[in-house]
């Protein structure tokens, strides 16, 4: 049987697979391999093959392979225990486990919902989204995603949701960029009516759909400010940017802002289970609790072994002081790249910790994306480049290697994107 939708570029990984990874390499079934600057999308933090997690998770299945999540068990417990003392900020203290980070935008969606709902603000429904977001393939996510490719053919069941300007500076264009953002912000506030408006999702540094775009802090302290006076709550997706992809251990902390409700997933367990999580303010979960609505339980959420991944993968980022090698990696990444910025062919080059994209100009006449072109190339000399972008005129290689990579690596990522990207311009 064959496996989904063939995607340009990938293509030619479908047949022969990935039956092995170390580190931040893959391995094909003939010995050859690829170095995954993609991280598995934002996903590998730690690096492939750590058998001590393995084993961990192992005894976890072997004792409790599944508990429904109505159960409490230790692995629950204790993760969610080390996000609260470790990870997450002080008002966000309790958490919904879920599979994945298109299910913690919907869980979020639900929470801001019914907390209006049930304290009597029944029209507050609308999410307000920035453009260029990305929040999940499952419907409600999808509302909230400004993607024309990913939505198409699906409007029927997606919810109309105000958008406004993301707030990407370019350099020196600070001020004049965040006034802009700021004021469509409040028109959109004040077209719709703060009454039809129950939260503001963001992405606090944009992942692959925006191209590693991050905003001034004044940016932030007004929009967190809005939020407050308007009774909104401020969702941040941390899907990519939470535990440490950008160098601090939460996005919002990044960014300097502080959200009523985050979505996780990716850097939770890092790749060793499907894990996904909503965490909010206390009180929110409070109000769904005295009105008697529940957060909707999915059968596999918070299944034990993937929560024993979690918190393996945690101890690790802080056993190994993997903040701090962010840092350092994610500054020689920035090096490495941001000569690309005067290549023929690339529009601009930006980033924080181990986020960063590449993105580059149209190729007109192709009958292919040249971000999908990139990733077929890279392929071919043994690199696996993350593409992204929200049109066929918006072309993004994203960077998003574990926290673990070697500098010998990362020269390698870069100078074969230079390659492929002076071979097609
Ligand atoms: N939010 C962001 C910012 C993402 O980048 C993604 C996936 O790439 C998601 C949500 C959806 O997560 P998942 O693919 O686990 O459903």
């Amino acid at each position: 049987m064959k496996l989904d939708v063939l995607r340009p570029g990938w293509d030619q990984l479908q047949e022969e697979g990935i039956v092995n990874a170390e580190g931040a390499r893959l391995f094909r079934s003939d010995g050859s391999s690829l170095l995954d600057a993609a991280g598995q999308f934002g996903v590998n933090a730690i690096g492939f093959g750590r058998k001590d997690i393995a084993d961990v998770i192992a005894e976890t299945i072997w004792k409790r392979s599944h508990l429904s999540p109505t159960l409490q068990c230790p692995e629950r417990i204790a993760l969610a225990e080390v996000l609260k003392q470790k990870w997450l900020h002080p008002n966000l203290d309790r958490v919904h486990f879920v599979n994945s980070g298109s299910e913690a935008n919907e869980a979020a969606i639900r929470l801001a919902r019914h907390y209006h709902y049930l304290r009597g603000k029944r029209t507050k429904w609308k999410i307000i989204s920035r453009e260029y977001s990305y929040h999940g393939t499952t419907m409600g996510a999808l509302s909230m995603t400004t993607n024309a490719f990913r939505r198409k053919g699906l409007e029927p069941y997606l919810a109309e949701m105000p958008v406004v300007p993301s707030c990407y500076c370019a350099e020196g264009e600070s001020e004049n960029s965040v006034n802009k953002a700021l004021d469509a912000l409040r028109a959109t506030i004040e077209s719709h009516g703060a009454d039809s408006i129950a939260a503001m999702i963001v992405e606090p540094i944009g992942a692959s759909s925006s191209g590693a775009t991050a905003s001034p802090p004044e940016y932030w302290q007004e929009v967190e400010e809005l939020c407050r006076q308007h009774d909104i709550l401020l969702i941040s997706d941390e899907v990519v940017t939470g535990f440490g992809r950008t160098g601090s251990r939460m996005g919002y902390d990044q960014a300097g802002f502080v959200p009523d409700i985050i979505s996780m997933a990716k850097g939770l367990t890092g790749g060793y289970g499907a894990l996904g999580a909503v965490s909010g303010r206390g009180e929110i979960f409070e109000v769904l609790e005295a009105g008697g609505l529940p957060l909707f339980y999915h059968t596999l959420g918070g299944n034990p072994p993937a929560c024993a991944a979690a918190f393996e993968n945690l101890k690790v980022i802080e056993e190994e002081n993997l903040l701090d090698r962010v840092d350092d990696m994610g500054s020689r990444l920035g090096e490495l790249l941001r000569p690309l910025r005067f290549q023929k062919g690339v529009k601009d080059v930006r980033g924080v910790g181990m986020l960063w994209a590449v993105e580059v100009e149209p190729l007109p006449g192709l009958d292919i994306k040249p971000s999908a072109l990139i990733v077929k190339k890279g392929i071919e000399k043994g690199v696996f480049y993350w593409p992204g972008g929200v049109s066929e005129d918006h072309n993004i290689i994203c960077f998003a290697p574990p926290f673990t990579v070697s500098e010998e690596d990362l020269i390698r990522m870069v100078v074969v994107l230079e390659d492929v990207i002076s071979e097609l311009y």
